[in-house]
């Protein structure tokens, strides 16, 4: 039975979703992409330029290989924007740097680079390099946005802003930019600094002792490229913030770039200024997830080959199955293993690795209900008092059940636990809050919600997915 062109193309999206994973995926085509055949050629539309590049440099090779699989030898993929279409958060972006797949190869880190010769401050080693960058599910984005500003530094015409929780590769990735920027833009100058040298340099300038006011203003003003890492230390520090405005609007007047790394998102700054927030906001704001198993599981082997050490598969799965929070403590986990077995002259095994690595396998208790909620909390932009509350505001409403749902999935809560948990809530109103989500996902549906940041619209299932990610799972006592 010849197969109808809708078929065809199901067909070959569900190849090219099996070869790069849901997740991605959904991301790059499903919500944005069209997809046509027209003759032997298959053509794809997407909303902008960007979505194109990352599209022809990630997945070229696939999309052409499921669609010569369907259309035979001679088939041909063409791409093309269609400004009608709609555009996902974090599509703006400008183009990656290099096509990941030459990236993530690149396991061993670079030695031969020249130190940044620019006024950074002597006290920075910039260690991280976008070329040893792991990249997966959980970073993508922040990754494609480093590297378009590292790519072109004048050309970015919004201030990038890089959030997420400890040791998920913020300092790694600016310390990138800077190093790219170092190499492939030797003409232009840059600064690095933290917010809270920021802050010092700021206030030894005003006392007086660390030079002139006009000096310390000069020092940032100037440069084409300002990274502000972890701008979160100016928060409630007024006077700082206010300069620091002054110097955003300076460099930005000038046609230059500023990029930031801060442990929240801009909406949620609550203890910085409006203005600065909305500065903030009006940039491109990506996020940095808690990385996803394979990610963790490829930064284990890439610490392992870098102290020239033999881990064996069972061992790297072990560790990336429970070791999940962050990649710091991945990173430090692998050192002591290394470091037990060089000691006790024992090889490296899944035995040893439990016996010597129980603080970081204890830090990854079962997820607490308290947790979630403070994960949905935030994700919906409400407070865990109001979800506890009777409000019937779509985003509280909404929040209330998606915590009451990962609760139900994570915890070994009963109905009426959790009832009681999220404000003396009857067993009922749980048991359909979970129905109500589990038949929108049935249908693969969306969810919609209002913030002070504006309307917001997600598939379930993306949503939830997301959270799932930075729930942390496993037990220390399952394999
Ligand atoms: P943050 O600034 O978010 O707290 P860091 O950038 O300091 O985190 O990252 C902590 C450690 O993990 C660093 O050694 C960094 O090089 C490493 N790291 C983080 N993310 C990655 C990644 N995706 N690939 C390789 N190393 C990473
Ligand atoms: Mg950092």
């Amino acid at each position: 039975m010849t197969q109808t062109v809708t078929e065809r193309l199901c067909t070959l999206c569900k190849k090219v979703s099996d070869q790069i994973g849901v997740s991605r995926y959904r991301t790059w085509f499903e919500e944005t992409s069209r997809f046509a055949l027209v003759g032997s050629r298959l053509n794809i539309a997407v909303p902008n330029a960007f979505v194109g590049r990352w599209i022809s440099a990630n997945y070229l090779s696939i999309l052409l290989d499921a669609a010569r699989d369907l259309l035979g030898p001679e088939a041909s993929v063409e791409i093309d924007v269609d400004a009608s279409l709609p555009t996902r958060t974090g599509h703006g972006l400008p183009p990656p740097c290099a096509a990941p797949a030459a990236v993530r190869g690149d396991a061993a880190p670079r030695h031969d680079r020249a130190a940044p010769r620019h006024d950074q401050g002597a006290a920075h080693v910039l260690r991280g390099d976008l070329v040893n960058f792991v990249v997966g599910d959980c970073n993508e984005l922040a990754y494609a946005a480093a590297c378009g500003v590292a790519r072109d530094p004048r050309s970015a015409a919004r201030p990038l802003v890089i959030y997420g929780g400890c040791g998920l590769g913020k300092t790694h990735l600016l310390h990138g930019i800077c190093n790219a920027v170092n190499q492939q833009h030797p003409l232009l100058s840059w600064r690095y600094i933290s917010g809270e040298e920021f802050t010092n340099q700021f206030i030894n300038a005003v006392s007086g002792s660390g030079g002139s006011l006009d000096a310390f203003r000069a020092r940032f003003r100037k440069v084409d490229l300002l990274v502000i890492d972890d701008i979160h230390f100016l928060a409630g520090k007024k006077a700082t913030q206010q300069e620091f405005l002054h110097t955003f609007n300076s460099i930005e007047a000038g046609g230059k770039t500023v990029v930031f790394s801060s442990d929240l998102p801009p909406r949620e700054m609550s203890m910085f200024s409006e203005a600065l927030v909305d500065r903030m906001i009006a940039g491109i704001v990506v996020r940095l997830d808690a990385p996803d198993f394979s990610t963790r599981r490829e930064i284990l082997a890439r610490r392992a080959a870098s102290a020239a050490r033999d881990v064996a598969d069972d061992v790297l799965d072990f560790m990336a199955r429970h070791i999940t929070r962050n990649v710091r403590e991945l990173e430090g986990a692998m050192s002591k293993l290394l470091a037990c077995s060089g000691l006790s002259r024992e090889p490296v095994s899944v035995a040893l690795a439990r016996s010597c690595l129980s603080e970081y396998l204890t830090a990854t208790r079962p997820p607490q209900a308290a947790d979630i909620e403070r994960l949905v909390a935030a994700r919906f932009g409400v407070t865990r008092e109001e979800m506890h509350s009777d409000a019937r505001d779509r985003a509280v409403s909404l929040s209330r059940s998606v915590a009451m749902l990962l609760v139900r999935r994570h915890t070994k809560m009963s109905f009426p636990e959790i009832g009681r948990m999220m404000g003396k809530k009857n067993h009922s109103t749980v048991l359909m809050a979970k129905r109500r989500l589990e038949s929108i996902l049935s249908s693969n549906g969306a969810v919609a919600w209002r913030t002070a940041s504006g309307e917001h619209s997600l598939p379930l299932k993306e949503l939830l997915d997301e959270l799932e990610r930075q729930i942390a799972r496993p037990s220390t006592n399952a394999d």
